[in-house]
């Protein structure tokens, strides 16, 4: 299912809801919103939230000019690692705009400190 053994930073698993595939760690999933997990000790779900941040994050709208054919559109994302390698791609999504319509675009990438659990110590 995934090259990333469970526990380890980076892991990855599928939402049992979307199957999208997410981080092992997320309490929430990023794509569908549904909860995963309990977290025990934590009063309220944003706790576990608050330490995430956002380095990038864009917001672009397009507008269709009032008069010509109407566009369609393909949302395709990519991720590349430091040497330029592509390692992701995702058609987001696709549709239509007609005359004077206007869509706008979000991209935002979150980031958490990764709790490294060390094995053999400390388990609940
Ligand atoms: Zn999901």
């Amino acid at each position: 299912m995934s090259s990333v053994r469970p526990g380890v930073v980076g892991a990855t698993r599928r939402c049992p809801h979307c199957r999208e595939t997410i981080l092992e760690s997320a309490a929430v999933c990023p794509a569908c919103k549904h909860y995963l997990r309990y977290e025990p000790g934590a009063g309220a779900a944003e706790s576990t939230q608050e330490s995430a941040q956002t380095p990038l994050r864009i917001d672009g709208s397009i507008r269709h000019p009032p008069d010509g054919e109407p566009w369609e559109y393909t949302v395709v994302v990519t991720i590349r690692n430091d040497r330029g390698e592509e390692i992701a791609r995702k058609l987001v999504g696709v549709g239509a705009l007609a005359s004077g319509e206007q869509c706008t675009f979000s991209l935002a990438v979150e980031a958490v400190e990764a709790r490294t659990r060390r094995p053999g110590k400390g388990g609940r």
